[in-house]
Order: structure tokens, then sequence, then C-alpha cells
């Protein structure tokens, strides 16, 4: 019988619940648990690749090419887990669902209502994961916060699964936050009391509550939640914030949140955790590190959280070569509008990545040209990949006024074209190239050398690719197309023959970093940084971490 475990948050949003789930993944997985992990979010798009990044951060890409929510990204790499499009359910897809039946008549006759036509569509969803997955443990987050009109639908499903499936299956916990007062230095409980009140009133009594906080959580504190909002004393656990993610878990684990779960689910641990591969990977993060700087050159910058897996997978990669890496975000409006590198400043090195829409082109276009000129060590994604095609177009095949039709549609040298099944699609939501696509590479080439494979699959996202049309001019000028698709000879991965690392991808190899796999050509890519910075490297130093997994 599967078990599940809803985490729902109070008080505030971005208060963490994401990497709290995936932080109770990893604990349940570490003890040989099968789990799976899906997110709830209540706003009524289909999905967030319609949205704003800097309404939403990150679009994370699933597998099966779903556009998802950033938590998901927090769960895949902490569990280390694939997930699929049914891992992101949104209010959007629920009722597009339920209406499309009413439209063909599945309901004829009846009065379609919140409860239960659209709860029974949620319930459905949370119970499609263990059919998909053989999971014994689903995790589902819940977004936004308790109170919220639009969350209603989802806490009235949640609170339904404790009589569907019974008490013993299923575990409640609330994420709150504490405040802090300044003027008096002490953290309060009020909000959450609150919370957990109105909560209650939606009919769910938590199991358990994450207190967390910015400040450190004394006894006297969890034992005034536990008593005003019925929970044991055990069961407040006081998460203090953390610039190191990949630490939560360990530290949930010493306060035996781990034992307290699989006792309130009646389960039995298969083996005795032994955390020590993520003891090692905290331990060398904390350690003091020589320290390259990366720009990362960007339209989003104020938001960091809308390059959430680009920053990841730098983290990952230079934790396997011992190294820190700092990242200096360079808004590339600012580059364009003064036209000067200064923001780059001491940066080793470029990640120009994704991005869609004219807003700041120039200034990225402005960045591959620094790049290659002066050989710093260059990673281009998606977007970044077709800027650096553009610059090269102008300013070593002369051609001024080359570019991607998405940013000049009249171009007289359309480097970067819209792929032949864009033309004609005119609805925006999940249109594009999207998920796993295989990739050939070529011998010789960076790119090959940084995999230590020939064939790779990466996940995808676009609707412009490179023009083959320009194909041989530009390998005659010195560009390698070191990676392409075979199926339909799109080009995947482009890389110049004199630089030590300008290398941009079609796809988004940030998607498949994981902090004990770091991803190879972000591993490459640092490296040329560490050389360029004059910091040594022990090569082999991410290998020894994949083999300790
Ligand atoms: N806007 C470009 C395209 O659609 C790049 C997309 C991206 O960077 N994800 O092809």
């Amino acid at each position: 019988m599967t078990r599940y475990i809803f985490c729902t948050g109070g008080v505030v949003s971005s208060v963490g619940k994401g990497v709290t789930a995936a932080a109770l993944g990893r604990i349940l997985k570490a003890r040989g648990l099968k789990v799976a992990i899906q997110k709830l979010d209540p706003y009524l798009n289909v999905d967030p690749g319609t949205m704003s990044p800097y309404q939403h951060g990150e679009v994370f890409v699933t597998v099966d090419g779903a556009e998802t929510d950033l938590d998901l990204g927090h769960y895949e790499r902490f569990i280390d887990e694939n997930l699929s499009r049914n891992s992101n359910v949104t209010a959007g897809q629920v009722y597009a669902e339920v209406i499309n039946k009413e439209r063909r008549g599945d309901y004829l006759g009846g009065t379609i209502q919140v409860i239960p036509h659209i709860t029974n569509e949620i319930k459905r969803r949370i119970l499609q994961i263990p059919k998909e997955t053989g999971a014994e443990i689903v995790l589902v987050e819940v977004g936004g916060t308790v109170g919220d009109i639009e969350s209603l639908p989802f806490l009235e499903a949640l609170r339904q699964m404790r009589s569907d499936i019974g008490r013993k299956h299923t575990f409640y916990i609330h994420v709150t936050w504490l405040p802090h007062l300044g003027a008096t230095n002490e953290l309060k409980t009020k909000p959450t009391q609150h919370s957990v009140r109105e909560l209650r009133s939606i009919g769910i009594q938590p199991n358990m509550i994450v207190a967390r906080s910015d400040y450190e959580v004394d006894q006297e504190l969890c034992e005034k939640i536990a008593l005003f909002c019925d929970v044991d004393e055990q069961a407040v656990v006081p998460m203090v914030t953390t610039k190191i993610i990949y630490e939560i878990p360990l530290n949930m684990e010493k306060l035996g949140i781990g034992d307290y779960l699989m006792k309130g689910l009646k389960l039995k641990e298969r083996r005795k955790p032994t955390w020590r591969t993520w003891t090692r990977l905290t331990k060398e993060t904390r350690r003091k590190k020589p320290e390259v700087e990366i720009a990362l050159v960007g339209k989003y910058v104020e938001l960091q959280d809308a390059y959430m897996s680009v920053k990841e997978s730098v983290k990952h990669a230079a934790l396997s070569l011992g190294v820190d890496a700092k990242i200096n975000w360079v808004h590339s409006s600012d580059l364009e509008r003064d036209r000067s590198w200064e923001p780059v400043g001491n940066s080793n090195g470029i990640i120009v990545p994704g991005g869609f829409g004219d807003r700041g082109i120039e200034g990225k276009i402005m960045a591959a040209q620094l790049a290659r000129e002066n050989k710093v060590p260059y990673l281009g994604l998606c977007l970044g990949m077709q800027l650096m095609v553009v610059e090269f177009a102008r300013n070593v095949l002369n051609e001024e006024f080359a570019n991607s039709t998405e940013f000049d549609p009249a171009t007289p040298y359309p480097v970067i074209d819209l792929m032949p099944d864009q033309r004609g699609v005119t609805d925006m939501g999940a249109t594009m190239r999207l998920g796993l696509y295989t990739c050939d590479l070529r011998p010789g080439t960076i790119a090959v050398e940084a995999y230590g494979r020939k064939r790779v699959e990466e996940r995808h996202r676009h609707r412009f690719e490179f023009n083959n049309a320009y194909r041989s001019v530009f390998e005659a000028h010195g560009m390698r197309f070191s990676g392409i698709n075979p199926d339909n000879n799109l080009v995947e991965i482009a890389e110049l023959k004199d630089h030590p690392f300008m290398v941009g991808s079609q796809f988004h190899p940030e998607f498949l970093s994981r902090p004990t796999r770091p991803h190879p050509l972000f591993v490459a890519f640092l490296k040329a940084v560490c050389n360029r910075a004059g910091v040594q490297t022990p090569a082999d130093n991410h290998k020894e971490i994949l083999l300790q997994n």
C-alpha cells in the first residue's frame, strides 16, 4: 500500500517547501524505499511555460518534455530520479480536463462542481503517480500558502485522501515561517499558530510542523509550537536557513525526522542510511577552496531563481574540481547600454543561458565577442549557443546584419531560423521542441572529450535552430559542429576550433546535473575557467565522487 506525505505551506510563500519535500525524499530513499515526488500548483496556467521567469523563476523541463515548476529541479537533484509530466499538476490542467469531459458529455445530466468533480480529478492525478512509478512513498507538495482562495480545492482533495486511503497511509507536514522581531530579538510563533488554525478549519491536522527561520530556534519555542498546534514535540522541526541546501537532509536526519516519519507511516527501512557521499559533499562545500569567477550574462539576473539549474550546475561542477565558483550576475542590457566589458570584471568564464525575446540580445552577442576575441571560456546554453553563432557570422564572416529570425525576421543572413515543424504553430503553450533528443558527438572535439562518449541524450526547449544552409561556410572559418541530432541532422553543439573552450549547446545540460554527478559540459567549462585563472584542479576528483555514490 502506497504511503502519501503531503506538504503544505503557511505564513509566507517561498518558505522552502520544495527543498523540504526534496530533502524528505532523499531521507526516505536513503532507507532503501522507492520514492516519487509531485507538485500541485494552484494557478490557472496549464503549465509555467507561458509565464515570465520574473513571475515564476526557471521553467524546468522533464525527460518527457513537460515544462514544469522549478521545484521539480530540486526534486530531481535531491532524489536523483527522473520525473515525468504527471509530477506537476496545475489547477489549469485539472479544470481543462474536467471541462473537456463536460463538453464531451461525460457527465450528461450532472451539475459540475468543485466538490466532487475538481477534487476527484486532483485525487486521480495523485493516485496516478504510484501506478506509473511503482513508488512506495509519494511526497505531494502543494504550491502557495494555506489561506489562498485558489488552493482550497487542492487542500480539500488532500483532506479527503485521509479517509479514502486511511490514516496510517497519510502524513501531513506544514512548513511555516517564524518571523524575527529585531526590537526584542525574538522569533514569533503566532503566525504559525494562525496558519495551523486555518489548516484545521479546512479539516487537516498536521502531523509535523517544519518551522523555517533565519535564526536558531530553541527548544522552548518548539515546545510552544507543539502545544499550540497539537503535534508531538519531536514533530516540530526547526529548519534554519542555510546557504548549502544539500545539508538539509543531513540536518533533518540529525533531528530524527527520518525515523519519526517511518514510524508514523508504519514503514520498515530496507537499509540503514549511511550518508557517506552527502556528508563528503557538504564537507567539501564548506571547505575553503580557491575561487574562480564566472559572469552569467542574462536578462532576468535580478531574480536568480530564473537560472536555478544553471546556478546549481556550476556549483556541482566547481565542487567536483575542488574550487569555489562565484557567479557575477551581469545584466545583458547593461553591457549593451554602456558598450563596456566592465560588468564582466574579473570573470574567467562567461555563461550565456537560455532566453526568449529581444531585450538585451545585443549585450549577449557582445559577451560572445569578448569571449571569442580574448579566448575567455564560454558556455552557451540554447539561446547562448544561437547568439554565439550570430556573433561569429557578424564578426568572423563579416555579415553585419546576420541574426536569428527570432529577433530580425527580415535578416539577409538568417543563421538561426525557425525549425520547419514550428512554422504555422500559433499556440504558444507546450508547442516548442521539448524534452529528450539524441545527440551524436564528433570525434576529436571538445564536446566528445568532455563527455567521454559518442552518443548522449539531452533535454530541449526551443523553437529556433542553426540554419544548415550556412554549415560549410562556418566550418571553413573555424566553427565546428561537434554534436548533431542523427534523426534530423540538427546542430546540437557548436564549438570553436582555435579557442580553449567556446562551446554552445542547443539543449539545456543544466537539467541533468546532479550534486554527485556534475554535468560533463559544465565540468569541462569549469576546468577551462580554472586554467585561465591559473587555479590547479585535481582533474579526477569528480570521478571519485561518482564512485562513492
Ligand atoms: N528563444 C530561442 C528559441 O526558441 C532559445 C530558447 C531557449 O534558450 N530556451 O529557440
